[in-house]
């Protein structure tokens, strides 16, 4: 089958491997029907995330169920299905207590053997072990493009937002306006603030925010922190939800809330070194949450919400292309000429 792997630091290709199969009892094999190219994917890229020359990439998708293990219990061969980007087991003590991000036998997807060695979604078919714990059916009239965020990039936003406990008639600060930025920024419309600030230097995903309720601001063109200060009376976010994983947006997401308010980080900082602000948090008693994304407790809810017209994820999507294109894909998206690609096998 076709797939695109992981040559070395930014040098990706699409070339022939073998078609996996399933080897354990509680395995989905999947035809992929559509893939996307992630900013985790960039950390890859950029030989920021470990990863091993040869390995499948890819961690959000959806598709077709062909063949299922002895055990699955949920799935059956023809389901259309969307993905998290991870396995989790469902019955460890993490899972049980509804933490399937800490799973013990976590996996991710298409990020090679030191996440669990599993295959990826940027390919013809993939693995999903663990299956009744790790997809979800998608609703029959649901289009594979309004789903398959679920699985990774707007359950984040979602997760990033919830955990920002924004309140009715509050200021919300979301730093980077990415994919996941986006998400984030839609997802916190769900909880009613009077103003989403969107920071970022990209004008067209900027715009692109402000088409999801969002505020821009162009940081290339005016210093975040002071403009929310200016616009607050002083004062400050209530939150903020940090997009991004590098240091100067961490420094923005905590330096532009209010004392007593709260960051919610969730950009992956694989290449963040630097002290933590532990005086300032003290003083201003900020809350401070960041997270791998616990996706499997979201997918459910995030569907029903794109059912019921309130969540319309596939608004983000800029560039449709071949699984043949993905080098390009990947050229496009880390050059921000591209906000969100997703991959037709
Ligand atoms: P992306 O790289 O496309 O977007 C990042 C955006 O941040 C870009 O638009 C960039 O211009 C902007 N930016 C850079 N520096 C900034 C700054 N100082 N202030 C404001 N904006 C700045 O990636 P994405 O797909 O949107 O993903 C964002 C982050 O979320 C990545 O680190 C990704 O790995 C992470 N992520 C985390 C989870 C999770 O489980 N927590 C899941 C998915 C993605
Ligand atoms: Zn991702």
């Amino acid at each position: 089958m076709k797939a695109l792997t992981f040559q070395g630091e930014g040098d990706v290709k699409v070339i022939d491997v073998p078609k996996p199969a399933i080897t354990g009892s509680g395995d989905v094999l999947l035809r992929v029907t559509l893939g996307s190219v992630c900013g985790s994917d960039l950390h890859i890229l950029h030989g920021h995330t470990p990863m091993n020359a040869g390995a499948v990439l890819g961690h959000e998708f959806v598709g077709v169920v062909e063949d299922v293990g002895s055990e699955v219990k949920r799935f059956q061969p023809g389901d259309r299905v969307v993905s998290s980007f991870f396995t989790s087991c469902g019955h460890c003590a993490l899972c049980r207590k509804g933490w399937f991000n800490q799973c013990v036998d976590k996996a991710t997807f298409g990020h090679g053997e030191y996440f669990g060695g599993l295959g990826g979604g940027q390919a013809e078919y993939v693995v999903v072990p663990n299956a009744d714990n790790t997809m979800e059916k998608i609703p029959s009239r649901m289009s594979d493009e309004q789903a398959i965020f679920v699985g990774d990039i707007l359950a984040t936003g979602f997760f990033g937002a919830e955990r920002a406990e924004i309140k009715a008639g509050d200021v919300v600060a979301v730093v980077g306006a990415g994919p996941v930025g986006l998400m984030a920024t839609m997802s916190a419309q769900l909880f009613g603030p009077a103003r989403t600030y969107v920071i970022d230097m990209v004008d067209s995903r900027l715009e692109l925010a402000q088409e999801l309720g969002g505020i821009p601001i162009n940081a290339k063109q005016t210093h975040p922190v002071e403009t929310i200060e200016k616009a607050t009376g002083g004062i400050g976010a209530d939150s903020s939800i940090e997009c991004v994983g590098l240091l100067s947006a961490i420094d923005t997401a905590i330096h532009c809330v209010r004392g007593g308010g709260t960051i919610s980080m969730v950009g992956v900082p694989s290449a963040v070194q630097g002290d933590f602000p532990y005086l300032r948090m003290w003083l201003k008693s900020l809350t401070f949450r960041a997270g791998w994304c616990n996706v499997q407790k979201y997918m459910r809810p995030l569907l029903d919400l794109i059912e019921a017209g309130r969540l319309h994820p596939e608004a983000i999507i800029s560039h449709r292309m071949k699984l043949d294109q993905a080098e390009e894909a990947y050229r496009m998206f880390d050059a921000r000429e591209a906000t969100k690609i997703v991959l037709t096998p």
